[in-house]
């Protein structure tokens, strides 16, 4: 198999080290308001697919071999090395955000806000790691279909996203949220 197929794959393993762990114990928190709608669900579950379905498919069967394409190596490792970035990333929001964490838009009864740590620097660094991962996942599945869908299912989950998690948050923080917004940058740092 292909180097970089390899490490895409380690990668979602260590994606999963970090967030099976949180995602257990915030299971567990009570929520004070639960608005998960079935567009969430819907973006939820094509990211999966895309992220992971279409993945395993893609090197498991020569069903989509059809749609292969074949970069330098040098992109491959550039791919890597954005990888790793999303993945550092991704530990670092977690690490910050802990129990506040949710794979839908939910507020816990000790919701806290963070602005410390990356949510310092940004407002959305798990989209941040997103953006990082599906840019490296068409450099290291080198195929049309299973490189590239996940971008486009990001796009639609993260434009729809966002504005109701800011939503939820101004509803839920007010001014404080205001504030936060005027200072710090969504993905890309303010200079
Ligand atoms: N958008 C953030 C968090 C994604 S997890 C990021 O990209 O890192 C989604 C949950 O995080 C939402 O349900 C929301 O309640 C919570 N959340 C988002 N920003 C937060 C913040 N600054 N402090 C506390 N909770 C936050």
């Amino acid at each position: 198999m292909d180097i970089f197929i390899v490490f895409y794959f380690i990668a979602i393993v260590v994606e999963m080290a970090i967030r099976v762990p949180i995602s257990r114990k915030q299971r567990k928190e009570p929520k004070s308001n639960r608005s998960v709608t079935t567009q969430e669900k819907v973006l939820l579950g094509l990211l999966f697919l895309a992220m992971f379905f279409v993945p395993i498919f893609y090197v498991a069967t020569p069903w989509l071999d059809f749609a292969n394409y074949s970069l330098p190596t040098w992109a491959g490792w550039l791919g890597v090395i954005i990888l790793a970035g999303a993945l550092a990333v991704f530990w670092r929001a977690h690490a910050d955000l802990g129990l506040n964490w949710s794979p839908t838009l939910e507020i816990r009864e000790k919701h806290e806000l963070i602005t410390r740590g990356i949510y310092g620097v940004i407002r959305h660094p798990m989209y941040a790691s997103q953006w990082l991962w599906v840019i490296a996942q068409p450099l290291l599945l080198q195929n049309w279909i299973a490189g590239w869908l996940n971008l486009l299912v990001f796009i639609l989950f993260y434009s729809l996203r966002v504005r109701a998690e800011e939503q939820l948050m101004l509803e839920q923080f007010g001014d404080q949220y205001r504030s936060y917004m005027q200072k710090v940058g969504a993905v890309l740092p303010k200079f």
